[in-house]
Protein backbone atom coordinates (compact mmCIF):
# COMPACT_ATOMS: atom_id res chain seq x y z
CA UNK A 1 0.00 0.00 0.00
CA UNK A 2 1.61 3.32 -0.78
CA UNK A 3 2.19 5.91 2.04
CA UNK A 4 3.28 9.02 -0.57
CA UNK A 5 1.11 9.90 -3.24
CA UNK A 6 0.26 12.21 -5.48
CA UNK A 7 -1.90 15.18 -5.18
CA UNK A 8 -4.85 14.81 -7.11
CA UNK A 9 -5.34 17.22 -9.99
CA UNK A 10 -9.51 17.07 -10.12
CA UNK A 11 -12.42 15.75 -8.34
CA UNK A 12 -14.25 12.78 -9.54
CA UNK A 13 -17.05 14.77 -10.55
CA UNK A 14 -14.85 17.13 -12.50
CA UNK A 15 -13.99 15.87 -16.20
CA UNK A 16 -15.65 16.67 -19.18
CA UNK A 17 -15.38 16.05 -22.61
CA UNK A 18 -13.07 19.42 -22.44
CA UNK A 19 -10.72 17.89 -20.77
CA UNK A 20 -10.41 15.28 -23.45
CA UNK A 21 -6.10 14.66 -23.65
CA UNK A 22 -5.06 15.80 -20.67
CA UNK A 23 -3.14 13.84 -17.92
CA UNK A 24 -5.15 13.87 -14.62
CA UNK A 25 -4.56 12.36 -11.51
CA UNK A 26 -7.81 11.06 -9.31
CA UNK A 27 -8.14 10.09 -5.61
CA UNK A 28 -11.58 8.67 -3.79
CA UNK A 29 -13.35 5.38 -3.28
CA UNK A 30 -14.02 2.53 -5.27
CA UNK A 31 -17.79 2.38 -6.07
CA UNK A 32 -17.95 -0.38 -8.49
CA UNK A 33 -15.39 -2.50 -10.35
CA UNK A 34 -16.02 -4.67 -13.87
CA UNK A 35 -13.94 -6.52 -15.80
CA UNK A 36 -15.38 -6.64 -19.70
CA UNK A 37 -13.18 -8.38 -22.50
CA UNK A 38 -9.99 -8.18 -20.81
CA UNK A 39 -10.24 -4.53 -19.73
CA UNK A 40 -11.09 -3.75 -15.47
CA UNK A 41 -13.62 -1.05 -15.24
CA UNK A 42 -13.71 1.03 -11.74
CA UNK A 43 -16.14 3.97 -11.21
CA UNK A 44 -14.39 5.92 -9.11
CA UNK A 45 -16.33 7.99 -6.28
CA UNK A 46 -15.51 11.02 -4.03
CA UNK A 47 -18.28 13.47 -3.00
CA UNK A 48 -18.69 15.63 -6.27
CA UNK A 49 -19.50 12.35 -8.28
CA UNK A 50 -18.17 9.18 -10.13
CA UNK A 51 -15.34 9.10 -12.93
CA UNK A 52 -15.12 5.41 -14.83
CA UNK A 53 -11.66 4.46 -15.09
CA UNK A 54 -10.54 2.06 -17.10
CA UNK A 55 -7.48 -0.34 -16.83
CA UNK A 56 -5.85 -1.95 -20.21
CA UNK A 57 -3.42 -5.12 -19.57
CA UNK A 58 -1.69 -4.37 -22.80
CA UNK A 59 -0.78 -0.61 -21.71
CA UNK A 60 0.74 -1.76 -17.97
CA UNK A 61 -0.12 -5.07 -16.71
CA UNK A 62 0.44 -4.39 -13.02
CA UNK A 63 -2.20 -1.62 -12.67
CA UNK A 64 -4.59 -3.92 -14.33
CA UNK A 65 -3.36 -7.16 -12.03
CA UNK A 66 -3.98 -4.54 -8.93
CA UNK A 67 -7.42 -2.98 -10.36
CA UNK A 68 -8.66 -6.74 -10.81
CA UNK A 69 -7.72 -7.06 -6.84
CA UNK A 70 -10.11 -3.89 -5.26
CA UNK A 71 -13.11 -4.01 -3.69
CA UNK A 72 -16.15 -2.01 -2.94
CA UNK A 73 -14.91 1.41 -0.98
CA UNK A 74 -10.76 0.64 -1.17
CA UNK A 75 -9.20 4.25 -1.44
CA UNK A 76 -7.16 4.73 -4.49
CA UNK A 77 -5.19 7.72 -6.49
CA UNK A 78 -4.88 6.99 -10.50
CA UNK A 79 -2.89 8.27 -12.74
CA UNK A 80 -3.85 8.30 -16.47
CA UNK A 81 -5.14 10.31 -19.24
CA UNK A 82 -8.67 11.44 -20.38
CA UNK A 83 -10.54 9.89 -22.94
CA UNK A 84 -13.64 10.20 -24.72
CA UNK A 85 -15.95 7.49 -24.39
CA UNK A 86 -17.19 7.59 -28.28
CA UNK A 87 -20.46 5.57 -28.67
CA UNK A 88 -20.80 4.78 -25.11
CA UNK A 89 -21.38 7.75 -23.78
CA UNK A 90 -23.33 7.54 -20.46
CA UNK A 91 -26.49 9.83 -20.15
CA UNK A 92 -26.76 9.32 -16.34
CA UNK A 93 -23.29 10.12 -15.48
CA UNK A 94 -21.90 14.18 -15.21
CA UNK A 95 -18.83 12.70 -16.64
CA UNK A 96 -20.24 10.35 -18.98
CA UNK A 97 -18.67 11.43 -21.92
CA UNK A 98 -15.10 10.62 -20.70
CA UNK A 99 -13.18 7.91 -19.28
CA UNK A 100 -9.90 7.91 -17.61
CA UNK A 101 -6.96 5.75 -19.31
CA UNK A 102 -5.33 4.46 -16.26
CA UNK A 103 -1.06 4.03 -16.47
CA UNK A 104 -0.57 4.05 -12.16
CA UNK A 105 -2.85 2.88 -9.64
CA UNK A 106 -1.66 3.74 -5.65
CA UNK A 107 -4.08 1.43 -3.32
CA UNK A 108 -3.67 4.25 -0.25
CA UNK A 109 -5.89 2.18 1.96
CA UNK A 110 -8.18 -0.97 2.24
CA UNK A 111 -12.20 -2.04 3.26
CA UNK A 112 -12.65 -4.79 4.88
CA UNK A 113 -16.01 -6.97 4.01
CA UNK A 114 -18.61 -3.69 3.91
CA UNK A 115 -21.83 -4.40 6.94
CA UNK A 116 -23.45 -2.73 4.30
CA UNK A 117 -23.10 -1.52 0.52
CA UNK A 118 -22.51 2.25 0.69
CA UNK A 119 -23.31 3.00 -3.16
CA UNK A 120 -26.46 2.35 -5.13
CA UNK A 121 -27.06 -1.17 -3.86
CA UNK A 122 -27.81 -0.30 -0.23
CA UNK A 123 -29.59 -1.67 1.60
CA UNK A 124 -29.40 -1.44 5.17
CA UNK A 125 -31.36 -0.61 8.33
CA UNK A 126 -31.03 2.36 10.81
CA UNK A 127 -29.51 0.34 13.86
CA UNK A 128 -26.91 -0.88 11.34
CA UNK A 129 -26.23 2.69 9.74
CA UNK A 130 -26.02 4.66 12.72
CA UNK A 131 -23.65 1.73 14.09
CA UNK A 132 -21.49 2.68 11.25
CA UNK A 133 -22.53 6.22 10.57
CA UNK A 134 -19.07 7.19 9.01
CA UNK A 135 -20.11 4.58 6.16
CA UNK A 136 -23.98 5.94 6.06
CA UNK A 137 -22.91 9.69 5.94
CA UNK A 138 -20.30 8.43 3.00
CA UNK A 139 -23.05 7.86 0.83
CA UNK A 140 -24.68 10.17 -1.78
CA UNK A 141 -28.44 10.41 -0.34
CA UNK A 142 -26.70 11.43 3.41
CA UNK A 143 -24.35 13.79 2.32
CA UNK A 144 -26.95 15.57 0.62
CA UNK A 145 -28.72 16.45 3.83
CA UNK A 146 -25.71 17.45 5.40
CA UNK A 147 -24.80 20.21 2.63
CA UNK A 148 -28.32 21.49 2.79
CA UNK A 149 -27.72 21.41 6.33
CA UNK A 150 -24.85 23.62 5.87
CA UNK A 151 -26.87 25.42 3.28
CA UNK A 152 -29.26 26.71 5.65
CA UNK A 153 -27.01 27.20 8.54
CA UNK A 154 -25.08 29.38 6.32
CA UNK A 155 -28.48 31.15 5.19
CA UNK A 156 -29.27 31.95 8.92
CA UNK A 157 -25.71 33.33 9.60
CA UNK A 158 -25.40 35.43 6.30
CA UNK A 159 -29.27 36.84 6.90
CA UNK A 160 -28.82 37.64 11.10
CA UNK A 161 -25.21 39.08 10.13
CA UNK A 162 -27.09 41.41 6.99
CA UNK A 163 -29.41 42.19 9.44
CA UNK A 164 -26.59 43.62 12.19
CA UNK A 165 -27.19 40.53 14.63
CA UNK A 166 -23.96 39.47 16.27
CA UNK A 167 -23.37 36.28 17.31
CA UNK A 168 -21.95 35.46 21.19
CA UNK A 169 -21.72 32.06 22.93
CA UNK A 170 -23.69 31.40 25.92
CA UNK A 171 -22.63 28.75 28.29
CA UNK A 172 -23.22 25.19 28.38
CA UNK A 173 -22.14 24.63 32.38
CA UNK A 174 -24.88 26.36 33.87
CA UNK A 175 -27.93 26.24 35.97
CA UNK A 176 -31.81 25.51 35.09
CA UNK A 177 -33.11 27.23 32.19
CA UNK A 178 -36.98 26.58 32.23
CA UNK A 179 -38.01 25.48 28.93
CA UNK A 180 -40.33 22.86 30.83
CA UNK A 181 -38.18 19.54 30.22
CA UNK A 182 -36.00 17.56 32.68
CA UNK A 183 -32.22 19.25 32.83
CA UNK A 184 -28.85 17.08 32.04
CA UNK A 185 -26.76 18.02 35.26
CA UNK A 186 -23.12 17.37 34.87
CA UNK A 187 -21.63 17.03 38.76
CA UNK A 188 -19.20 19.69 39.81
CA UNK A 189 -15.76 17.97 41.07
CA UNK A 190 -14.81 21.33 43.02
CA UNK A 191 -18.07 21.86 45.01
CA UNK A 192 -19.39 18.53 45.90
CA UNK A 193 -22.92 18.24 45.99
CA UNK A 194 -23.42 20.99 42.92
CA UNK A 195 -24.73 20.35 39.73
CA UNK A 196 -24.29 21.81 36.96
CA UNK A 197 -27.54 22.06 34.05
CA UNK A 198 -27.05 21.65 30.78
CA UNK A 199 -29.33 24.38 28.77
CA UNK A 200 -32.74 23.94 27.46
CA UNK A 201 -32.17 27.13 25.53
CA UNK A 202 -29.97 30.18 25.66
CA UNK A 203 -33.29 31.71 26.90
CA UNK A 204 -31.95 34.34 29.86
CA UNK A 205 -28.73 34.47 28.28
CA UNK A 206 -29.85 36.08 25.85
CA UNK A 207 -32.42 38.33 27.70
CA UNK A 208 -29.47 39.61 29.93
CA UNK A 209 -27.96 40.79 26.16
CA UNK A 210 -30.18 43.22 25.47
CA UNK A 211 -30.21 44.30 28.85
CA UNK A 212 -26.72 44.75 28.45
CA UNK A 213 -27.35 46.24 25.12
CA UNK A 214 -26.49 43.85 22.44
CA UNK A 215 -29.95 45.39 20.61
CA UNK A 216 -29.68 42.08 18.33
CA UNK A 217 -28.07 38.89 18.85
CA UNK A 218 -28.55 35.12 16.98
CA UNK A 219 -26.73 32.07 17.67
CA UNK A 220 -26.94 29.02 16.23
CA UNK A 221 -26.35 26.72 19.57
CA UNK A 222 -27.00 23.36 21.14
CA UNK A 223 -29.64 23.02 23.55
CA UNK A 224 -30.52 19.61 25.77
CA UNK A 225 -33.76 18.54 27.43
CA UNK A 226 -33.45 15.29 29.16
CA UNK A 227 -37.30 14.04 27.96
CA UNK A 228 -38.58 10.51 27.10
CA UNK A 229 -38.12 10.81 23.40
CA UNK A 230 -40.88 10.55 20.92
CA UNK A 231 -40.07 9.86 17.83
CA UNK A 232 -39.25 14.19 16.75
CA UNK A 233 -37.16 14.55 19.33
CA UNK A 234 -33.55 13.78 20.86
CA UNK A 235 -31.68 14.79 23.73
CA UNK A 236 -29.18 17.34 22.15
CA UNK A 237 -30.57 19.31 19.46
CA UNK A 238 -29.45 22.76 17.37
CA UNK A 239 -31.56 26.16 17.87
CA UNK A 240 -31.45 29.02 15.98
CA UNK A 241 -31.71 31.49 18.56
CA UNK A 242 -32.18 35.26 18.41
CA UNK A 243 -33.44 38.38 20.61
CA UNK A 244 -33.56 42.03 19.65
CA UNK A 245 -34.15 45.08 21.88
CA UNK A 246 -37.53 47.87 21.42
CA UNK A 247 -39.40 45.44 19.39
CA UNK A 248 -43.48 44.42 19.20
CA UNK A 249 -44.12 41.30 18.02
CA UNK A 250 -44.44 42.33 14.49
CA UNK A 251 -41.18 43.08 14.21
CA UNK A 252 -39.78 39.91 15.18
CA UNK A 253 -42.23 38.15 12.93
CA UNK A 254 -41.28 40.32 10.34
CA UNK A 255 -37.57 39.85 10.49
CA UNK A 256 -38.01 35.96 10.84
CA UNK A 257 -40.13 35.78 7.76
CA UNK A 258 -37.06 37.50 5.87
CA UNK A 259 -34.63 34.52 7.16
CA UNK A 260 -37.52 31.74 6.16
CA UNK A 261 -37.69 33.64 2.78
CA UNK A 262 -33.73 33.30 2.79
CA UNK A 263 -33.86 29.61 3.90
CA UNK A 264 -36.09 28.21 0.75
CA UNK A 265 -34.39 30.25 -1.95
CA UNK A 266 -31.25 29.26 -0.57
CA UNK A 267 -31.99 25.51 0.07
CA UNK A 268 -34.70 24.69 -2.26
CA UNK A 269 -34.36 27.70 -4.86
CA UNK A 270 -38.39 28.37 -3.85
CA UNK A 271 -39.59 32.13 -3.43
CA UNK A 272 -42.00 31.64 -0.34
CA UNK A 273 -44.75 34.48 -0.23
CA UNK A 274 -44.70 36.89 2.77
CA UNK A 275 -45.76 37.72 5.57
CA UNK A 276 -47.01 34.56 5.99
CA UNK A 277 -50.84 33.93 7.45
CA UNK A 278 -51.77 34.34 11.01
CA UNK A 279 -54.07 32.77 12.79
CA UNK A 280 -55.47 32.94 16.61
CA UNK A 281 -54.62 29.94 18.58
CA UNK A 282 -58.37 29.78 19.67
CA UNK A 283 -59.47 29.49 15.97
CA UNK A 284 -56.40 27.04 14.98
CA UNK A 285 -58.05 24.66 17.78
CA UNK A 286 -61.69 25.43 16.76
CA UNK A 287 -60.67 24.57 13.24
CA UNK A 288 -58.46 21.91 13.21
CA UNK A 289 -58.32 20.78 16.40
CA UNK A 290 -54.59 21.59 16.99
CA UNK A 291 -52.21 24.65 17.43
CA UNK A 292 -50.18 23.75 14.80
CA UNK A 293 -52.50 23.02 11.79
CA UNK A 294 -51.56 21.57 8.37
CA UNK A 295 -53.52 24.07 6.21
CA UNK A 296 -52.53 22.27 3.03
CA UNK A 297 -55.93 21.04 3.07
CA UNK A 298 -59.88 21.34 4.29
CA UNK A 299 -61.38 18.90 6.73
CA UNK A 300 -61.86 20.91 8.90
CA UNK A 301 -63.99 20.94 12.31
CA UNK A 302 -67.39 21.58 12.43
CA UNK A 303 -69.38 22.32 15.49
CA UNK A 304 -72.71 20.33 15.68
CA UNK A 305 -73.25 20.82 19.30
CA UNK A 306 -76.37 22.74 18.90
CA UNK A 307 -78.19 20.54 16.53
CA UNK A 308 -77.34 17.13 18.50
CA UNK A 309 -79.30 19.21 21.83
CA UNK A 310 -82.45 18.01 19.61
CA UNK A 311 -81.54 14.64 19.79
CA UNK A 312 -82.30 11.40 21.62
CA UNK A 313 -78.86 9.77 22.46
CA UNK A 314 -77.39 9.27 25.11
CA UNK A 315 -73.60 9.06 23.36
CA UNK A 316 -73.85 13.20 22.41
CA UNK A 317 -76.08 13.80 25.03
CA UNK A 318 -74.21 13.33 28.15
CA UNK A 319 -71.66 15.27 27.26
CA UNK A 320 -73.00 18.26 26.68
CA UNK A 321 -75.15 18.53 29.42
CA UNK A 322 -71.60 18.28 30.97
CA UNK A 323 -70.87 21.10 29.28
CA UNK A 324 -68.87 19.61 26.68
CA UNK A 325 -69.24 19.99 22.85
CA UNK A 326 -69.74 17.71 19.80
CA UNK A 327 -67.97 18.39 16.29
CA UNK A 328 -67.57 16.44 13.33
CA UNK A 329 -65.39 16.24 10.21
CA UNK A 330 -66.77 15.58 6.86
CA UNK A 331 -64.98 13.75 4.36
CA UNK A 332 -65.99 13.62 0.87
CA UNK A 333 -67.16 9.94 -0.52
CA UNK A 334 -64.05 7.63 -1.85
CA UNK A 335 -64.12 4.25 -1.74
CA UNK A 336 -60.58 4.29 0.58
CA UNK A 337 -62.62 4.65 3.42
CA UNK A 338 -63.67 0.80 3.67
CA UNK A 339 -64.98 -1.02 7.01
CA UNK A 340 -61.59 -1.98 7.63
CA UNK A 341 -59.82 1.58 7.28
CA UNK A 342 -62.85 2.86 9.54
CA UNK A 343 -62.65 0.27 12.10
CA UNK A 344 -58.81 0.29 12.31
CA UNK A 345 -59.16 4.00 12.58
CA UNK A 346 -61.74 3.51 15.56
CA UNK A 347 -59.27 1.47 17.51
CA UNK A 348 -56.40 3.79 17.01
CA UNK A 349 -59.07 6.36 18.54
CA UNK A 350 -59.97 4.28 21.58
CA UNK A 351 -56.11 3.77 22.11
CA UNK A 352 -55.20 7.06 22.92
CA UNK A 353 -58.40 6.88 25.16
CA UNK A 354 -61.70 8.37 23.22
CA UNK A 355 -64.83 6.34 24.06
CA UNK A 356 -64.88 5.17 20.06
CA UNK A 357 -65.87 6.50 16.94
CA UNK A 358 -69.45 7.45 15.98
CA UNK A 359 -69.96 7.95 12.39
CA UNK A 360 -72.16 7.91 9.36
CA UNK A 361 -72.62 8.21 6.13
CA UNK A 362 -74.99 10.09 3.49
CA UNK A 363 -76.32 7.00 1.50
CA UNK A 364 -78.42 7.96 -2.03
CA UNK A 365 -81.91 10.05 -1.09
CA UNK A 366 -79.72 11.98 1.39
CA UNK A 367 -80.30 9.54 4.62
CA UNK A 368 -78.09 8.55 7.07
CA UNK A 369 -76.61 4.96 6.87
CA UNK A 370 -74.48 3.06 9.07
CA UNK A 371 -73.20 3.53 11.92
CA UNK A 372 -74.99 6.14 14.46
CA UNK A 373 -77.72 6.86 11.60
CA UNK A 374 -80.88 5.10 13.43
CA UNK A 375 -80.27 8.16 16.12
CA UNK A 376 -79.45 10.80 14.22
CA UNK A 377 -82.21 10.15 11.12
CA UNK A 378 -84.69 13.28 12.88
CA UNK A 379 -81.57 15.99 11.91
CA UNK A 380 -80.43 14.89 9.57
CA UNK A 381 -81.27 17.33 6.76
CA UNK A 382 -80.09 20.09 9.13
CA UNK A 383 -76.60 18.04 9.27
CA UNK A 384 -76.49 17.83 6.34
CA UNK A 385 -77.36 21.24 5.37
CA UNK A 386 -74.86 22.89 8.04
CA UNK A 387 -72.33 20.87 6.70
CA UNK A 388 -73.00 21.15 3.09
CA UNK A 389 -72.77 17.31 3.40
CA UNK A 390 -73.76 15.51 0.29
CA UNK A 391 -74.70 11.88 -0.93
CA UNK A 392 -71.73 9.88 -0.52
CA UNK A 393 -69.52 11.79 2.62
CA UNK A 394 -68.94 10.04 5.78
CA UNK A 395 -69.40 12.46 8.60
CA UNK A 396 -66.73 11.73 11.64
CA UNK A 397 -68.74 12.66 15.12
CA UNK A 398 -66.76 13.01 18.28
CA UNK A 399 -68.53 14.06 21.87
CA UNK A 400 -66.52 15.72 24.74
CA UNK A 401 -65.14 18.17 26.60
CA UNK A 402 -63.81 20.89 24.06
CA UNK A 403 -60.14 19.67 24.67
CA UNK A 404 -61.03 15.57 24.46
CA UNK A 405 -62.98 16.76 20.99
CA UNK A 406 -59.96 18.46 19.63
CA UNK A 407 -57.39 15.93 20.38
CA UNK A 408 -59.45 13.36 18.76
CA UNK A 409 -60.53 14.84 15.72
CA UNK A 410 -57.44 16.04 15.33
CA UNK A 411 -55.79 12.45 14.83
CA UNK A 412 -58.64 12.02 12.77
CA UNK A 413 -58.07 14.46 10.54
CA UNK A 414 -54.45 13.42 10.11
CA UNK A 415 -55.16 10.46 9.23
CA UNK A 416 -57.55 10.46 6.98
CA UNK A 417 -55.46 13.51 4.58
CA UNK A 418 -53.29 10.00 4.20
CA UNK A 419 -55.90 7.28 3.54
CA UNK A 420 -57.89 9.99 0.97
CA UNK A 421 -54.47 10.77 -0.50
CA UNK A 422 -55.23 14.75 0.18
CA UNK A 423 -51.80 16.27 1.52
CA UNK A 424 -50.65 17.88 -2.16
CA UNK A 425 -46.90 17.22 -2.70
CA UNK A 426 -44.16 19.90 -2.85
CA UNK A 427 -46.79 22.47 -1.03
CA UNK A 428 -44.95 24.90 1.89
CA UNK A 429 -47.93 26.09 3.88
CA UNK A 430 -45.90 28.82 6.50
CA UNK A 431 -48.68 30.21 9.21
CA UNK A 432 -48.16 31.65 12.39
CA UNK A 433 -50.10 30.61 15.27
CA UNK A 434 -50.87 33.96 17.66
CA UNK A 435 -52.67 35.07 20.60
CA UNK A 436 -51.90 31.85 23.25
CA UNK A 437 -52.98 31.66 26.67
CA UNK A 438 -50.29 33.41 28.73
CA UNK A 439 -51.00 30.22 31.45
CA UNK A 440 -52.96 26.32 31.02
CA UNK A 441 -54.23 25.20 34.15
CA UNK A 442 -53.10 21.65 34.97
CA UNK A 443 -55.72 19.54 36.57
CA UNK A 444 -53.45 16.48 37.74
CA UNK A 445 -51.18 18.79 40.16
CA UNK A 446 -53.91 21.92 40.19
CA UNK A 447 -51.97 24.71 39.26
CA UNK A 448 -51.15 26.58 36.13
CA UNK A 449 -47.82 26.22 33.85
CA UNK A 450 -46.80 28.72 31.29
CA UNK A 451 -47.78 28.00 27.55
CA UNK A 452 -44.33 28.96 26.57
CA UNK A 453 -42.12 29.69 29.24
CA UNK A 454 -42.23 32.26 32.70
CA UNK A 455 -40.81 35.10 30.74
CA UNK A 456 -43.49 35.44 28.23
CA UNK A 457 -45.21 38.70 28.39
CA UNK A 458 -49.08 39.11 28.50
CA UNK A 459 -50.72 41.20 26.76
CA UNK A 460 -50.81 44.91 27.92
CA UNK A 461 -54.75 45.20 28.52
CA UNK A 462 -54.36 41.86 30.10
CA UNK A 463 -52.23 42.89 33.16
CA UNK A 464 -55.22 43.26 35.29
CA UNK A 465 -56.23 39.95 34.60
CA UNK A 466 -53.12 38.36 36.07
CA UNK A 467 -54.39 38.59 39.43
CA UNK A 468 -57.74 37.69 38.93
CA UNK A 469 -58.77 35.57 35.85
CA UNK A 470 -55.21 34.13 35.10
CA UNK A 471 -56.47 31.58 32.72
CA UNK A 472 -57.71 34.19 30.56
CA UNK A 473 -54.80 36.45 30.16
CA UNK A 474 -53.18 35.81 26.19
CA UNK A 475 -49.72 35.68 25.71
CA UNK A 476 -47.63 37.80 23.16
CA UNK A 477 -46.13 34.81 21.64
CA UNK A 478 -45.87 33.20 17.89
CA UNK A 479 -45.40 29.92 16.48
CA UNK A 480 -44.46 29.37 13.38
CA UNK A 481 -46.11 26.32 11.82
CA UNK A 482 -44.83 24.80 8.37
CA UNK A 483 -47.08 21.85 7.10
CA UNK A 484 -48.17 21.23 10.48
CA UNK A 485 -44.83 20.78 12.26
CA UNK A 486 -43.92 23.48 15.00
CA UNK A 487 -40.90 25.23 13.63
CA UNK A 488 -39.76 28.35 15.74
CA UNK A 489 -41.81 29.82 18.71
CA UNK A 490 -40.59 32.96 20.56
CA UNK A 491 -42.33 35.56 22.55
CA UNK A 492 -42.06 39.25 23.70
CA UNK A 493 -41.03 39.31 26.87
CA UNK A 494 -41.47 40.56 30.44
CA UNK A 495 -39.45 43.49 30.89
CA UNK A 496 -40.41 44.64 34.39
CA UNK A 497 -40.04 42.91 37.19
CA UNK A 498 -42.62 43.48 39.26
CA UNK A 499 -44.50 42.13 36.31
CA UNK A 500 -41.57 39.02 36.20
CA UNK A 501 -42.69 38.43 40.20
CA UNK A 502 -46.34 38.11 39.69
CA UNK A 503 -46.44 35.64 36.47
CA UNK A 504 -43.63 33.14 38.84
CA UNK A 505 -46.48 33.61 42.03
CA UNK A 506 -49.09 33.20 39.58
CA UNK A 507 -47.09 29.71 38.54
CA UNK A 508 -46.99 28.74 42.23
CA UNK A 509 -42.66 29.79 41.83
CA UNK A 510 -42.30 31.10 45.61
CA UNK A 511 -40.29 34.27 46.46
CA UNK A 512 -37.54 32.29 47.97
CA UNK A 513 -37.65 29.77 44.82
CA UNK A 514 -37.45 32.50 42.26
CA UNK A 515 -34.82 34.05 44.15
CA UNK A 516 -32.59 31.07 44.35
CA UNK A 517 -33.35 30.28 40.50
CA UNK A 518 -33.60 33.34 38.64
CA UNK A 519 -31.96 36.08 40.68
CA UNK A 520 -29.86 37.31 38.21
CA UNK A 521 -32.71 37.73 35.72
CA UNK A 522 -34.48 39.71 38.36
CA UNK A 523 -31.44 41.82 39.49
CA UNK A 524 -31.21 42.81 36.22
CA UNK A 525 -34.77 43.52 35.00
CA UNK A 526 -34.37 46.45 37.89
CA UNK A 527 -31.27 48.03 36.02
CA UNK A 528 -32.67 49.25 33.41
CA UNK A 529 -34.04 46.62 30.88
CA UNK A 530 -35.55 47.41 27.29
CA UNK A 531 -37.91 46.16 26.05
CA UNK A 532 -37.44 43.27 24.04
CA UNK A 533 -38.79 40.06 22.17
CA UNK A 534 -37.11 36.84 20.42
CA UNK A 535 -37.60 33.64 19.11
CA UNK A 536 -35.92 30.38 18.39
CA UNK A 537 -36.08 28.09 15.93
CA UNK A 538 -35.10 24.26 15.99
CA UNK A 539 -32.76 23.99 13.25
CA UNK A 540 -32.88 19.75 13.05
CA UNK A 541 -36.52 20.23 11.66
CA UNK A 542 -35.78 22.86 9.35
CA UNK A 543 -33.44 20.47 7.76
CA UNK A 544 -35.76 17.09 8.35
CA UNK A 545 -38.54 18.88 6.32
CA UNK A 546 -36.54 20.99 3.75
CA UNK A 547 -34.54 17.64 2.88
CA UNK A 548 -37.18 15.83 2.76
CA UNK A 549 -36.12 13.41 5.71
CA UNK A 550 -38.24 11.17 7.56
CA UNK A 551 -36.57 11.72 10.88
CA UNK A 552 -34.34 14.04 12.74
CA UNK A 553 -32.04 10.98 13.08
CA UNK A 554 -31.69 11.59 9.36
CA UNK A 555 -30.61 15.18 9.60
CA UNK A 556 -28.32 14.68 13.05
CA UNK A 557 -24.53 13.60 11.73
CA UNK A 558 -24.60 11.76 15.35
CA UNK A 559 -27.71 11.03 16.64
CA UNK A 560 -29.19 9.01 19.38
CA UNK A 561 -31.66 6.23 19.87
CA UNK A 562 -35.14 6.82 21.16
CA UNK A 563 -33.26 5.34 24.23
CA UNK A 564 -31.04 8.16 23.77
CA UNK A 565 -27.90 6.25 22.87
CA UNK A 566 -25.68 6.66 20.62
CA UNK A 567 -24.94 3.49 18.35
CA UNK A 568 -21.84 4.81 17.41
CA UNK A 569 -20.06 5.37 20.19
CA UNK A 570 -21.94 3.40 22.87
CA UNK A 571 -22.84 6.40 24.96
CA UNK A 572 -23.74 6.92 27.69
CA UNK A 573 -21.17 4.64 29.17
CA UNK A 574 -20.45 3.88 33.08
CA UNK A 575 -17.23 5.32 34.32
CA UNK A 576 -15.00 4.09 37.14
CA UNK A 577 -15.25 4.13 41.04
CA UNK A 578 -12.33 6.63 40.90
CA UNK A 579 -13.89 9.20 38.76
CA UNK A 580 -16.92 8.90 40.99
CA UNK A 581 -15.28 9.54 44.09
CA UNK A 582 -13.49 12.27 42.43
CA UNK A 583 -16.86 13.32 42.07
CA UNK A 584 -18.20 12.54 45.79
CA UNK A 585 -20.69 10.64 44.26
CA UNK A 586 -22.09 7.05 45.14
CA UNK A 587 -24.09 5.39 42.96
CA UNK A 588 -27.43 3.43 43.82
CA UNK A 589 -28.33 -0.07 42.29
CA UNK A 590 -30.39 0.21 39.33
CA UNK A 591 -34.26 0.01 39.51
CA UNK A 592 -34.26 1.68 43.47
CA UNK A 593 -34.95 5.51 43.83
N1 LIG B 1 -36.36 29.81 24.47
C1 LIG B 1 -37.49 29.46 23.66
C2 LIG B 1 -37.38 27.99 23.24
O1 LIG B 1 -36.30 27.44 23.27
C3 LIG B 1 -37.62 30.29 22.44
C4 LIG B 1 -37.82 31.73 22.72
O2 LIG B 1 -38.76 32.09 23.45
O3 LIG B 1 -37.07 32.53 22.12
O4 LIG B 1 -38.35 27.39 22.85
Amino acid sequence: MAITYNKRTHRCGELRAANVGEDVILAGWVNSSRDHGGLTFVDLRDHTGLTQVRFNPDQNAEAHEVARGLHNEDVITVTGKVVSRGEWVNPRLDTGEIEVEVSGIDVLSRCDPLPFQVNDEFDAGEDQRLKYRFLDLRRNETQDIFRMRHTIAHAIREYFNSQNFIEIETPFLTKSTPEGARDYLVPSRVRPGAFYALPQSPQIFKQLFMIAGFDRYAQIVRCFRDEDLRADRQPEFTQLDMEMAFVQRDDVMEMVEGCVKRIFKDALGIDVPTPFPRMGEHEAMERFGIDRPDTRYGLELQDVTEIMREVDFKVFREPIEAGGVVKCIVAKGGDALTRKVTDGLADELRGIGAGGLPLTKVADGGEFATGVAKFLQPVCKKVCEQLGAEVGDTIFFMPGTFADVCKYLNHIRVRLATVLDLIPKDRWDLLWVVDFPLVVWDEEEQRYFSTHHPFTAPFDEHLGMLDTDPGKVKAKAYDLVLNGTEMAGGSIRIHQQEVQQKVFSMLGISPEEAKEKFEFLLDALRFGAPPHGGIAFGLDRWVMLLSGSESLRDVIAYPKTQRAVCPLTQAPGTVSKAQLDELYLALKPAGTK
